[in-house]
């Protein structure tokens, strides 16, 4: 039986399977790490096309399905916790020793989309690729530009680290069971380096959430509300006049790198701290 609470939606369509893993640019030099197995359909492609593969299950029930699947491939290895738990660091370090690149391949499961993907990026751990199935409106909202009503602070985020696409976008009915929703692949191109100049990586975020904080109120009016002093607001229109912003833009129009000018300069203006 599947467990919903564990977002159990199993993938049946081979060629979605393939797909998903030709998104990776997978080459038996490079490694993949799976989040999420299941009953082991995308972990046997995997296998096909990868040098080396780690999969991790949280559900201690699918393992002897797993190990029966999988037997055939001594290529890919099954680490039984919750990923969100474990160290992947010290995991690629013991488990992927010889592999050329990692990617993280996978059809995740949707409650904790979010965390297991900000987990990936903020560890800054050693990937090329993130190709990961997620529900559609997740995919959109991380791969929205500027001035569109899907930008927010999970875009930014997202577009720090990576350089993000969505790649397709998949019909509920080849899964089983059939998810309430519609999905999407998206691929992450993990940056070697953020595509902005930003002195302080908190104060930077705590900038975009702030913007963000209120969608119907002005930059000015966010940023006010708790990042920077009430009685400094001559200080910070003048600040943001001189950095080329308008005070009364909406937060959801700035670029990445308007974002990063005013983290910057509120911080050299002492108006951050
Ligand atoms: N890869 C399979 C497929 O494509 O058919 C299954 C994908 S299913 C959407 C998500 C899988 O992630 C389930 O097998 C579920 O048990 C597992 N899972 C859920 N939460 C997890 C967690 N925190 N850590 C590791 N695996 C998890």
């Amino acid at each position: 039986s599947f467990k919903k609470s564990l977002g159990q939606n199993f993938l049946i369509d081979t060629n979605i399977l393939h797909n998903i893993v030709s998104e990776a640019d997978l080459t038996k030099e490079k490694g993949a790490i799976e989040i999420g197995p299941g009953i082991g359909a995308l972990t046997e492609q995997l296998g096909r096309a990868a040098k080396k593969v780690m999969a991790i299950e949280i559900d201690q029930r699918l393992l002897p399905i797993l190990q029966d699947t999988l037997s055939p491939y001594e290529n890919i290895e099954v680490v039984h916790g919750d990923v969100l738990e474990l160290d992947l660091k010290k995991l690629i370090e013991e488990k992927m020793t010889g592999v050329e690149k990692l990617s993280v391949v996978a059809n995740l499961p949707y409650y904790v989309t979010t965390p297991i993907l900000m987990k990936l990026l903020e560890e800054r751990l050693p990937l090329e690729n993130i190709v990961v199935m997620i529900q559609k409106e997740v995919a959109e909202r991380i791969a929205a530009k500027p001035g569109t009503k899907d930008y927010g602070s999970l875009s930014v985020a997202a577009q720090f680290y990576a350089d993000t696409e969505v790649a397709m976008i998949v019909p509920a009915s080849v899964f089983v069971p059939r998810p309430n929703v519609d999905s999407a692949v998206i691929r992450l191109k993990v940056r070697d380096r953020p595509p902005v100049e930003v002195d302080d990586q908190d104060v930077f975020f705590r900038v975009v959430r702030s913007s963000f904080a209120q969608r119907r109120k002005t930059l000015l009016n966010n940023l006010m509300n708790g990042l920077f002093p009430k009685t400094q607001k001559d200080e910070v229109i003048q600040m943001l006049t001189d950095i080329g912003i308008d005070p009364t833009r909406r937060g959801e129009t700035l670029s990445l790198d308007e974002f990063a000018r005013l983290a910057n300069e509120g911080m050299r203006r002492g108006l951050i701290t």
